[in-house]
Order: structure tokens, then C-alpha cells, then sequence
């Protein structure tokens, strides 16, 4: 079967190689990729393990044995670590991840598939695992009852969020410099902005260690902070200290998600409340993957989709 595979930074190739084992394999017909794929063909990742690697962690197929239609979830959590038994997977010590959607075939535990709901594209499917870390960080924000939340950042992960706020009924802003983004985030109810003022609730979606200030910055006395977005590794941030501690500002990260999160984000996107074809981008088979992974990102914020049946 053919993968895309990982060999050293920036060095991936499409190959033949052996087919995958394990308890079930899956012929994959949509991999959606996202910024951590960025970053493990350029830099590598933590979860990648030792070259030559495969990746691709947004999967959905048809699992060869029974041909029923499967979202491939990226990661299995052990179910008896500390935190996984105070129920919260997403922090599982020893987490066993799925990665290689770039490929013909991948094969997963059978406990890492979901099912996917009747009338789901498999590209819609596939986004499930980006709505999932998103239906987790707005979880994240329980007990927070503002009716007034802002999204620091417009991507495909600050869409979902923002878009998720507005049909939780809360008065949505999205902060994003590029227009298109903007127009984007009007179109599913939200206000948009190009720079923020203060605000109840406000959840970071880009990633880089100034976004996280410009997120503490933006809060009003009292709010919560979610912090969304996964800096480079090693990166530090320099906080205010007014605010965090006179204005009793409650500061969470919100990372991953667990398994019925991934069943909620199928659900949303069959049901069409998160409308995945207006985040899906450009389809390309394996041979146009690296090329497009590497094209910087401009405009509208859109998810590329690879078919390696193409
Ligand atoms: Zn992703
Ligand atoms: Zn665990």
C-alpha cells in the first residue's frame, strides 16, 4: 500500500510499504490535516516516535473487515492512570496513539473507532477530531456562565469554537487580522473583530505565546481564560500580574479530548450544527500533500483533505 512517510524534518516521502497490522485496519478515504501536521513534517512532534514515522491524525475510512463506515480516533487512553480514572483521558499518562491517516490503510485498536453517523462525508467525518479538542475546551469553560465570550483566532479550531459558543446562546466575538476570517466567523453568527476589548470569557485559539497574553489581556475582571492553542515546545509566556491576581482571573488550558467528546463532534457534524463544508479546503491525494502542507496559509481559514484513493 502506498503512506506518506516521515523520515527527518521537512523530508517526507510517498512510499510503498508493508501493509499495517493490527486489531483492525481501516482503508482510509479522508485524512484532514491541520497545524501539529505542519509542525511534525517540519520540526517532528513528541507523539511521532522515532523516524521513519507516519502521520495524519483526522481519519475516517471503511474498516476492511466488516466494511462499516469509521472515524479512526487518534489516540487510546489507558483507563487506569491516575488522571484517566479521575475521568479525564485527555491527560492520560500513557496514551496510545493512532497516527498514518496519510496513508491507503491504517490500522487502530477497534476501542479507538467510532462509528460514523449515516449521511457524514468522510471528510465531514474526519473533522471530528479537531470539533472534538474544540467541544472539550468549551467543556473546559463550564461553570463560566457568561453570556459574553471572545475567540482569539480565527482557524478552522477558533471557528468551531466560536461556533459552538453561538449555539450554546452566547454572544460570540472572533478576533482575526485577516478579513476573510472575519467573514467567516460573521457567517456562523458571530461578531468579528480585529482586535479585541474585554471580555467574560475568552479562549485562545492560535498557539504562539504572545496570543496567550493578548488573551489574559483581554479579560474583564473576573473572567475565565481558556488557553486552546499548543505553543511551540519549550516556549515561555510573561503573564501580568494585576490581573491574574486583583482581578481573580481563572486561567485554564484545555487539551485533547476524550471518547465521548469525539461521539458529540460526530453528532454535531451529521446533524449539520457545525457545517464541515465550510471549513473544508482543498482535496488532494498523497502525492499532493507535502506540497500543500507546505503553502503558507493566507484568506479564508480552511482544512485541507486528502483522499489517498486519489
Ligand atoms: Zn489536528
Ligand atoms: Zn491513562
Amino acid at each position: 500500500m502506498r503512506a506518506a512517510v516521515l523520515h527527518g524534518p521537512d523530508d517526507v516521502r510517498v512510499e510503498k510499504t508493508a501493509e499495517p497490522e493490527g486489531e483492525v485496519v481501516v482503508r482510509v478515504a479522508a485524512a484532514t490535516a491541520c497545524g501539529t501536521d505542519v509542525k511534525m513534517l517540519r520540526h517532528g512532534h513528541r507523539i511521532l516516535g522515532a523516524y521513519p514515522s507516519r502521520f495524519g491524525h483526522e481519519t475516517a475510512g471503511v474498516r476492511v473487515d466488516t466494511g462499516e463506515r469509521v472515524f479512526v480516533g487518534d489516540s487510546l487512553a489507558c483507563g487506569g492512570c491516575r488522571p484517566c480514572r479521575a475521568g479525564r483521558p485527555q491527560l492520560c499518562r500513557a496514551m496510545t496513539w493512532v497516527l498514518g491517516g496519510f496513508a491507503e490503510l491504517i490500522a487502530a485498536p477497534a476501542a479507538a473507532l467510532h462509528a460514523v453517523p449515516d449521511g457524514l462525508d468522510f471528510a465531514g467525518a474526519a473533522m471530528a477530531e479537531p470539533l472534538a479538542a474544540c467541544v472539550h475546551a468549551v467543556a473546559r469553560a463550564d461553570g463560566a456562565d457568561a453570556a459574553d465570550a471572545a475567540v482569539l483566532g480565527g482557524g478552522t479550531m477558533g471557528l468551531m469554537i466560536a461556533r459552538l459558543l453561538v449555539l450554546a446562546g452566547r454572544d460570540v466575538t472572533v478576533c482575526d487580522r485577516h478579513p476573510e476570517r472575519r467573514a467567516q466567523a460573521e457567517a456562523l453568527g458571530a461578531r468579528a473583530v480585529a482586535a479585541l476589548g474585554r471580555h467574560e470569557l475568552v479562549f485562545e485559539a492560535v498557539g504562539r505565546p504572545e496570543a496567550w497574553r493578548t488573551a489574559v489581556e483581554a479579560a474583564a475582571p473576573g473572567a475565565t481564560v481558556v488557553l486552546v492553542g499548543g505553543c511551540p515546545g519549550g516556549s515561555d509566556v510573561a503573564l501580568p500580574t494585576g490581573p491574574l491576581h486583583y482581578d481573580e482571573l481563572d486561567v485554564r488550558g484545555a487539551y485533547h479530548h476524550s471518547r465521548a467528546e469525539v461521539d458529540r463532534a460526530l453528532e454535531l457534524l451529521a446533524t449539520g450544527a457545525i457545517d464541515w463544508r465550510a471549513l473544508a479546503g482543498e482535496t488532494v491525494g498523497l502525492d499532493g500533500l507535502a506540497a500543500a502542507l507546505r503553502t503558507p496559509t493566507r484568506g479564508e481559514a480552511r482544512k485541507l483533505v486528502v483522499d489517498p484513493r486519489l
